[in-house]
């Protein structure tokens, strides 16, 4: 069996299972956020009734993130249906945006976008929220309602998105009846050179089979490759198998995420214990592809899907009007350190925003020191908008007062995750996917750049 063969079988209790087979599986994490989760209780509600009980309060795991610093009222108000439903059903995990158990979340935009407008308990973008306080664990089941969930793949688990009506299901049963789907493997090979980064990787593939080239499928990576990779380096590129329209991505278990999942787990006193799945010897694959490290170049995905893969050498003539880092695929801590350490003693010419993914992130960017400064004031001295109210801002557009959301027709370089048509506001603007680095190179030329002629 495939690893993902295996985690569905083990959650479905069955000694063997193989592509195509319909099993019920048992989660062992339902996420839920501020846009879908209203809709995933009102399901619940309707189908078990206004009195039920969700399957099992330890296992829901509530993270507002999507449209929170906005003033947008009925944005506001999602935040606080969300905290009712927790309070109603003693909910174990809720990262709400303020302190207060019985308040309501208003945004109050007199203060402006930059400054920090949330309580100690909240934890920023989902994705990237789950691993840090310890509920991604190897060999489990993670259902949750974005289809970017599958970033939690990167922790040899079964993550996938899943709609409110399913979701609704999971709160009231705990468990979901899934078709098995056919595995893909990429098998990653040598490192990468200087200026490349692990979006690198996933926009190469994702170009090599097209942005529904994995449709209803897992996409397995593995080989040696994969050691010299870290965790937020295997969390960008299983973020992103949903860009080719797949089910999962999945990756073996290693000592490094050992040492992350025991760390984390420990530091938030989430459950411990944890079973990985390892490659057997017997796994059939639909499709395999080698990937060669080194040989990989500076990537772009252009307008208007995740799979019209570049060089970025190539699109030099690609005159740009913003720069966006941040989301949970591009805006994790190493993603910014690497942003910094190209604009650093420099500056920007274009409109360069940076949103962190998570408080953890801009902690960690506001007290990392390089030569007597932080990270976060190199960034606001060549020129970047930084903002302290992390989340997932313009990653997906917005209401219309979002930070950085592109409210005219504009060309964007950005390190985030998905660029259809009006992804990240209007519709006829363009947004080129990159990496971090090269998000940062360009950011200097104002034009799409290949970021290798940038490193210090
Ligand atoms: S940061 Fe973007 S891709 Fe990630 S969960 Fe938020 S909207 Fe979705």
């Amino acid at each position: 069996m495939t690893l993902t063969e295996k985690l569905l079988a083990r959650a479905s209790g069955k000694p063997r299972v193989q592509a195509g087979d319909n099993v019920w599986v048992k989660a062992d994490v339902l996420m839920t956020h501020d846009v879908c989760g209203p809709g995933t209780i009102g399901v619940f509600k309707r189908e078990f009734g206004k009195d039920a009980k969700v399957w099992d309060r330890n296992k829901v795991v509530i993270i507002p993130d999507h449209y929170i610093f906005t003033a947008d009222s009925k944005s506001n108000r999602n935040v606080d249906i969300l905290r009712d439903f927790v309070k109603e059903q003693s909910i174990g995990y809720f990262y709400d945006v303020i302190d207060d158990p019985n308040g309501h979340w208003v945004f109050d935009p007199s203060k402006g976008m930059l400054n920090r407008q949330y309580g100690s308990n909240y934890a920023g973008v989902c994705h990237t929220a789950l691993p840090q306080k310890g509920h991604t664990r190897p060999g489990e089941i993670l259902f949750g309602t974005d289809s970017h969930t599958c970033m939690a793949g990167a922790f040899n688990e079964f993550a996938t998105g899943i709609g409110n009506t399913d979701a609704g299901f999971v709160l009231g049963t705990g468990k979901l009846l899934l078709k098995v789907p056919e595995t893909m493997h990429f098998r990653l090979e040598g490192k990468l050179q200087p200026g490349l980064m692990a979006k690198d990787i996933i926009l190469h593939c994702i170009g090599e089979i097209g942005f529904d080239g994995a449709t209803y499928r897992a996409m397995q990576f593995d080989g040696s490759g994969v050691s010299s990779l870290s965790m937020d380096d295997r969390m960008t590129i299983a973020n992103m198998a949903i860009e080719a329209g797949g089910k999962n991505g999945v990756f073996e278990f290693d000592q490094i995420t050992k040492a992350y999942v025991d760390h984390r787990c420990k530091t938030n006193g989430t459950k411990a214990t944890y079973e990985p799945v390892a490659r057997d010897k017997d796994e059939k694959f639909v499709y395999e592809m080698v990937v060669d490290l080194s040989r990989l170049e500076p990537t772009v995905a252009c307008h208007p899907d995740p799979g019209q893969r570049k060089l970025a050498r190539e699109l030099g003539n690609v005159k740009l009007d913003r720069a966006y880092i941040g989301s949970c695929t591009g805006g994790k801590t190493s993603d910014f350190l690497e942003f910094a350490r190209v604009l650093r003693g420099k500056r920007v010419v274009i409109d360069t925003f940076g949103v962190p993914a998570t408080p953890e992130i801009v902690n960690d960017l506001q007290t990392a020191q390089w030569d007597e400064k932080t990270v976060w004031q190199i960034l606001l001295d060549a020129g970047v908008q930084m903002t302290e109210n992390a989340g997932c801002a313009a990653c997906l557009g917005g209401p219309v007062d979002t930070f950085g959301r592109m409210n005219s027709p504009m060309k964007c370089i950005s390190a985030t995750n998905r660029n259809f048509p009006g992804r990240m506001g209007h519709k006829e603007s363009q947004v080129f996917l990159a990496s971090p680095i090269t998000v940062a190179a360009s950011a200097l030329t104002g034009k799409i750049t290949d970021p290798r002629g940038f490193l210090s």
